[in-house]
């Protein structure tokens, strides 16, 4: 077990994770202002693209690389100097560091030697399209980055087909309509809203079917970020709904047992559950 008091100790080493702008730069708040011009070192994915974002906020640090390719030496030097109680926080070119990005090797070894490691709120391209995607926000999961190679994302999204929330995806553009393919292939034509160069002058939202939207995708550019309706099917199909729809399969000449298979998928019952209430039903 570790308990950590993040503010007991204020003079002391700690690891602030600091949320940066994913476009409108007025997105930076007094706190991040405050936690950049109070640590000893920035700790950044790219130093050159933090360099600049950094010279218009006017502060002036030390500046070391942590991405994902030289994380086993990064992560050594950054506990070094949190060993010599320096407070260091860690950027990434937009948005949360973790969140698709580099820092969570990092999160885990600052855990593991006691230091407090303190999130700032900020902005994050995932929950702004959640928010304005009007598809359900009760519950959800955030993926980030599907495969970039079809037959992999066809498994991971396999994996989810029956995932009853909310899904939200990071894509690269030039990938858009490969991968909205084999949405529609896997999940079928459910909702989906597609948002798009979010907080800057071209924001849009695309909402619609992912047929609909597989249509227009090949023309989009920018950032785009890609929210799913969950899977509906089992929540709102009742049983009758379902043995109505097998008995429609048996007129049209389909075994019955087949037919109960056939209709309770993706459903809350079973084949034999849909085969008995068949039965009833004839009577
Ligand atoms: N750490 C970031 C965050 O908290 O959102 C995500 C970084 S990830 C490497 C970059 C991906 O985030 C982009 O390919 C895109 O899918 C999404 N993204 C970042 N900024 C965006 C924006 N302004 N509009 C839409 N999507 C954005």
């Amino acid at each position: 077990m570790n308990r950590q008091k993040s503010f007991q100790n204020e003079q002391g080493a700690a690891l602030y994770l600091v949320p940066t702008p994913i476009g409108n730069r007025n997105e930076i708040s007094k706190r991040v202002l405050d936690t950049l011009n109070l640590v000893d070192v920035i700790a950044c994915e790219d130093t050159r693209n933090s360099g600049q974002l950094l010279k218009t906020l006017d502060i002036h640090k030390p500046l070391i690389a942590h991405h994902e390719y030289n994380t086993q030496q990064s992560i050594p030097g950054i506990l070094k100097l949190l060993d010599q109680g320096k407070k260091i926080a860690i950027i990434s070119d937009a948005g949360y560091p973790l969140i698709s990005d580099p820092g969570s090797g990092l999160v885990q070894a600052v855990i593991e030697q006691d230091i407090p490691v303190i999130s700032l709120s900020g902005p994050n391209a995932a929950l702004n399209a959640l928010v304005a995607s009007g598809l359900s926000t009760q519950h959800y999961l955030y993926y980030g980055f599907l495969d970039a190679k079809s037959t992999k994302r066809k498994k991971e999204l396999f994996a989810l087909k029956d995932f009853p929330y909310t899904m939200i995806f990071y894509e690269a553009p030039h990938r858009i309509e490969a991968t909205l393919s084999d949405v529609l292939e896997v999940f079928g034509n459910r909702k989906i809203v597609l948002a798009r160069e979010l907080t800057k002058i071209h924001e849009e939202y695309i909402r619609g079917t992912v047929q609909e939207v597989l249509e227009i995708c090949g023309e989009l550019k920018g950032e785009m970020v890609v929210v799913i309706e969950g899977n509906t099917t089992s929540e709102t199909q009742s049983l009758e709904e379902i043995v109505t729809k097998a008995l429609e399969l048996v007129q049209e000449g389909m075994k019955p047992k087949q037919a109960a298979g056939q209709a309770c998928q993706n459903s809350a019952y079973s084949k034999n559950e849909v085969y008995q209430e068949m039965l009833k039903a004839k009577q």
